[in-house]
């Protein structure tokens, strides 16, 4: 059994309310707090979940959310299909994923605290407290879980040397548009890599339609890309697309600049050297981000959330801690390596590109679910006993 009851749960994204989900279910009361002054409805860009991160994520209660992708169609820029490859994922937008954890979190009575920005902790004797940016704390807890993000400030409080971001040279975008004009794909989502840019898209049987864009550009701020107005960024897409045998220049057109989605720079961690100190712990991306061409953040997330629940749930935090990272390490730094392996392909030059096409295809046979399955078929054995 465990000896913790309380937690602190710094950040209210996606993986702060699947750990305090998670937390009630190994018998400890979480406390959120969010920095932001109010939810995150409508802001963010589209996701996938994949079937391990479904798995977590029906631990907690959260059943289906976004459309059912269950193949991916990869073409080069004359249109040609180069490989395909297929595995049942959820297509969804950040922000829809976000609101039904949100929702379910109220539902189950967890305490959710917007406009608490966390800048420091204090540590005593018996437990750990949040320092807020007005200089208040929070009420004393067992631990301390950082759910804030790529930019966490728990992961420096951690350790002031934790490595920043590292920044793929792509940028986000994307939109869901009313009227798509093109012929339904089904469950399938179209993946084309233009000659200078990447593109996808899904169109669906009501006529509505989603696409996203990885665009080759010099570093930015999220800040930043916002700065510039969305016509213009329209229309240097409709640039990089022009010429290339993909229906990116239809969406584009189709696309009102106020509903185009900046995503900003599209970043990851590597490799995070500590985990833990004393009574604090990181999960989700402020431990193991991966660029969002794995399709794996969200569902990456929720896999941690719970197995540190888990491992909360039956030992002492500072051997939990322990467990839990020897049961995550080796398994999300592979999955973002495959990702930024993933947007090398994109960014390719000339030479690259010739490489990539005669490559691909083989890649895709290779791919086949038994290769796939530490990827996909990966479940937390929630039911197993943590042993130190
Ligand atoms: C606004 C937003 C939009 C996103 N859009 C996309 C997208 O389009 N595509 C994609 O693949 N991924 C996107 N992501 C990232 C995606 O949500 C994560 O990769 C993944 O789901 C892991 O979630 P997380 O909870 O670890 O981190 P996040 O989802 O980043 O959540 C972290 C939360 O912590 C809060 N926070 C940060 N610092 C503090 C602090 N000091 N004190 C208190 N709270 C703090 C943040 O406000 C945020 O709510 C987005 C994230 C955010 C925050």
């Amino acid at each position: 059994m465990t000896s913790t009851r309380t937690a602190i749960v710094v950040g209210g994204g996606i993986a702060g309310p699947v750990a305090a989900l998670a937390l009630r279910r190994a018998g400890i009361e979480a406390t959120v707090h969010e920095s932001h002054t109010g939810t995150a409805d409508g802001v963010g860009g589209a996701l996938s979940v994949a079937p391990n991160g479904r798995a977590a994520l029906d631990f907690v209660g959260l059943d289906r959310v976004g459309a059912p992708m269950n193949a991916i169609v990869l073409q080069n820029h004359r249109g040609r299909t180069i490989a395909e490859f297929r595995q049942p994922m959820q297509f969804t937008w950040r922000a829809d994923l976000y609101r039904r954890l949100y929702d379910l979190a109220l539902s189950e009575g967890v305490d959710v605290r917007h406009g608490h920005e966390v800048v420091g902790v204090q540590e005593t004797a018996t437990g750990i407290r949040a320092v807020f940016a007005d200089g208040t704390t929070s009420e004393e807890a067992d631990v301390l879980v950082g759910a804030d993000g790529l930019n966490s400030t728990v992961r420096r409080l951690i350790d002031p040397e934790a490595p920043k971001p590292r920044y793929s040279g792509l940028l986000g975008f994307g939109a869901r548009v009313d009227g798509a004009g093109l012929p339904p794909t089904g469950d399938r989502m179209y993946m084309a890599f233009g000659r200078r840019a990447f593109f996808g898209y899904q169109s669906f049987d009501d006529g509505t339609g989603v696409w996203f864009a990885n665009l080759p550009h010099p570093y930015l701020t999220w800040r930043q890309v916002r700065q510039t107005p969305n016509e213009q960024w329209l229309r240097r897409l409709a640039e990089v697309f022009d010429g290339d045998a993909v229906p990116a220049l239809e969406l584009l057109r189709r696309t009102p600049p106020e509903d185009l989605v900046t995503a900003g720079p599209m970043e990851d961690l590597p490799h995070v050297p500590h985990w833990h100190r004393g009574r604090m712990v990181l999960v989700g991306d402020s431990a193991h981000a991966t660029s969002p061409s794995s399709g794996q953040g969200a569902s990456l997330a929720a896999e941690s959330a719970v197995e540190l629940a888990r491992a909360l749930r039956d030992l002492p935090y500072d051997q939990a801690f322990v467990a839990y990272e020897r049961a995550r390490r080796a398994r999300v730094e592979r999955v973002i390596a495959e990702g930024a392996r993933t947007n090398s392909k994109k960014a390719a030059g000339p030479v690259g590109r010739l490489v990539r096409d005669a490559v691909l295809p083989l890649v895709a046979r290779l791919a086949t679910p038994e290769k796939m399955a530490w990827q996909y078929d990966h479940r937390i054995a929630w039911d197993a006993p943590v042993t130190a």
